[in-house]
């Protein structure tokens, strides 16, 4: 089984950037966690000492420190139900490998998503063209090969259940990636959002470096359609989240997401859509 895990020496490259969050985390709810890998957020859905499902996996190099992070929380030896994918991003999957290794536990990622964790199909290169900042500059630094966790990996379920998370659904919020998805709780509003939107500025070193928050449309440079992401962010809006994670930056909560993500499904064009770029519409 161990060898029908596969990565590339470039999937699995230590990626020389990171915040000042990086190892801290969140307890944002007693069952939800937020950890920064670098620049991403991994999250763990679960009471301390729970069961419990973790949803991303972080940049590559940082196994280590998500399982000891889960440990410290849960309990040595502690291994998670289930990995849900909001994405195959490589700071989404960079510890995949290497997770999986260690614990023998099922992925989940929409069908769309598949392709680039079976092996088939790499994503485009960033848009290094596309209007932003240093991080727009450094991105052809991120790997976009696919990996294949091929025995590991299925699709969510059609119907929007998870059958690890019976309070949860997945909701399809692509743009970003075809296959991005978004996990939502109705009996507290919670959001996990991935990067259908944002708290940070991520083209923009300085703001990464400081987790400096604002609210931002999905990361420019690795954003393919982005019709397809104002849709989404509506349909974000439209649940009335009460607190949200994001893949990158801080979570938020109450008046603060309320307001910002109102104007952010409003002001789309606007705030998220670069004003250039391989994928922008003249
Ligand atoms: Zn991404
Ligand atoms: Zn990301």
């Amino acid at each position: 089984m161990e060898n029908e895990l596969h990565g590339s020496s470039s999937t699995e490259r230590f990626i020389p950037v990171t915040s000042v969050q990086s190892g801290e985390g969140i307890e944002v709810t007693p069952d939800l966690y937020s950890y920064t890998t670098q620049i991403v957020n991994v999250c763990f859905i679960g009471g301390r000492g729970d069961e419990f499902v973790l949803v991303d996996a972080g940049m590559p190099k940082s196994a280590q420190s998500i399982i000891s992070e889960i440990e410290n929380r849960f309990g040595s030896n502690a291994r998670p139900k289930a990995i849900l994918l909001t994405h195959a991003h490589f700071d989404h999957v960079g510890a995949l490998l290497e997770l999986l290794r260690h614990w023998d536990v099922p992925v989940y990622a929409h069908k769309a998503e598949l392709p680039y964790l079976q092996g088939e199909k790499d994503y485009e290169r960033p848009d290094q063209t596309v209007e932003g900042g240093m991080v727009v500059k450094m991105s052809p630094l991120f790997p976009t090969e696919s990996i294949n966790i091929s025995s590991r990996v299925s699709p969510l379920h059609d119907d929007g259940s998870i059958p690890e998370l019976p309070e949860w659904e997945w909701i399809h919020t692509p743009g970003h990636t075809e296959g991005h998805v978004s996990f939502f709780r109705k009996r507290d509003r919670a959001l996990i959002v991935g990067d259908a939107f944002i708290t940070t500025k991520q083209e923009n070193l300085f703001d990464v470096i400081t987790q400096k928050l604002e609210i931002s449309g999905p990361p420019r440079y690795l954003t393919t359609d982005w019709k397809a992401a104002k849709k989404s962010v509506e349909h974000l809006a439209s649940l009335h989240p009460e607190v949200a994670i994001t893949g990158h930056g801080k979570p938020v909560e109450g008046k603060w997401l309320a307001e910002h993500l109102a104007v952010l499904a409003r002001d789309f064009d606007r705030i998220a859509i670069p004003d250039y770029g391989k994928y922008v519409d003249e």
